[in-house]
């Protein structure tokens, strides 16, 4: 139900409670602080006061996009986003590592990387892919809960001499959750005691079947260690991302989502976003979460400076006037006025949350306008 109480309208308005009870009398409605008014009743209130309608559900906080849907003739191919996950041990980090030696733009660069949370590997044929380098699981959980999806494909690495472990059930699962499509990498296949047949067949227990036995979830053997058939896993998620057909418009404001966030001594806070939608330049008045800011610089996973990020590409961003978390949004605004709108409007949803046990019924009460 879409209803407010007086009191509430008021806080979010930077208005008094009694002047609204004021402004309810003159329009013909009595109504007390603590009772509810309506949608409508709202808006006309908000009105009143001078006051601009600010969307309250997160997804349409962002005045420009999100309500809008990019024309199909403006979407480009853009990179598959990639999340490796899997037991403890697995060589999911191995994996990581061994595929980012196969980059052929570090190669020419001299293989100078940084650790950013997420890379970007451009492969023989010049297609690009897109990794998420920050803790598997949590990452993708923390993420998931905050309505981030930016995962597009899921591998995942089972040991062949170790086979499904709890943690491998827990990744089938968040990634059957989630809708991702998975792609599994049978890993360590070097190793004397590895059965990749045996993990076929335990993937069938978890109604994972793979190709080798019927199905279509593609399986590839591997070995992140002796760097055996990247090139195949490389080539399988080529295959699925076509398959996906994905898509976005890279030329308007960027729409991206916070992969990781650290406070740096010299330089600030620090974010590695991914962008969604549109290109996000050096210059941009950005909303982050409930930070905001201006893109002072953006550095890429090879430690470069870059002045432009188009869809699927990670950058780091400096310039935030807070630390971020991981999931959060990054919204491109108009100017610096707006920013500050925009981070306090979130600002007061998080204080919220944490102040409130109660279930926000509120959440949605401006989000239908059209
Ligand atoms: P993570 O915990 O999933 O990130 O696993 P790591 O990448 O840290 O690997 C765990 C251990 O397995 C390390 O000692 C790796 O050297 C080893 N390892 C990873 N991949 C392979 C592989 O393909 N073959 C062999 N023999 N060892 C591997
Ligand atoms: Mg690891």
């Amino acid at each position: 139900p879409e209803t407010i109480t007086v009191q509430e309208l008021a806080k979010r308005m930077g208005e008094r409670g009694a002047d609204l009870v004021k402004s309810m009398f003159k329009l013909g409605t009595p109504v007390t602080i603590t009772e509810t008014i309506d949608r409508d009743t709202a808006e006309l209130l908000i009105e009143e006061f001078g006051h601009r309608f600010v969307p309250v559900s997160e997804a349409d906080i962002d005045i420009d996009t999100s309500i809008d849907v990019d024309a199909d003739e403006t979407l480009q191919p853009r990179p598959p986003v990639v999340t490796i996950m899997g037991h403890v041990d697995h060589g999911k980090t191995s994996l990581l590592d061994a595929i980012r030696g196969a980059d052929v733009v570090s190669g020419e660069a001299g293989g100078i990387t940084q650790h950013i949370g997420a890379y970007q590997v451009t492969l023989k044929d010049g297609s690009k892919v897109t990794f998420l380098d920050t803790p598997g699981h949590e990452a993708f959980t923390e993420m998931r809960a905050r309505g981030a999806n930016v995962t597009d494909i899921v591998v995942l690495v089972v040991a062949a001499d170790d086979g499904l472990k709890p943690q491998t059930i827990e990744a089938i699962n968040h990634t059957k959750a989630a809708g991702v499509p998975m792609i599994v990498a049978i890993n360590k296949i070097d190793k004397p005691g590895a059965n990749p047949q045996k993990v076929r067949e335990e993937l069938l227990q978890h109604e994972i079947i793979v190709e080798a036995m019927g199905g279509d979830v593609q399986d590839v053997e591997v070995s992140a260690l002796k760097k055996t058939n990247l090139d195949g896993l490389l080539e399988a998620i080529n295959l699925q991302a076509e398959i996906l057909e994905l898509k976005a418009n890279p030329e308007r404001a960027a729409e991206a989502t916070v992969v990781e966030a650290k406070l740096d001594k010299g330089r600030g806070p620090l974010a590695t976003v991914l962008v969604q939608r549109g290109t996000l330049n050096v210059g941009d008045i950005i909303v982050v979460g409930a930070a905001s800011g201006k893109v002072r610089a953006m550095i890429d996973d090879h430690g470069r400076q870059v002045k432009q990020a188009g869809p699927s590409f990670p950058v780091e961003v400096l310039g935030l006037g807070a630390v971020p978390s991981a999931g959060d949004q990054l919204t491109v605004v108009e100017n610096e006025a707006r920013a500050r709108e925009v981070a306090a409007y979130r600002q007061s949803v998080l204080d919220k949350k944490r102040t409130t046990s109660a279930p926000v019924s509120l959440e949605n009460m401006f989000a239908n306008r059209a």
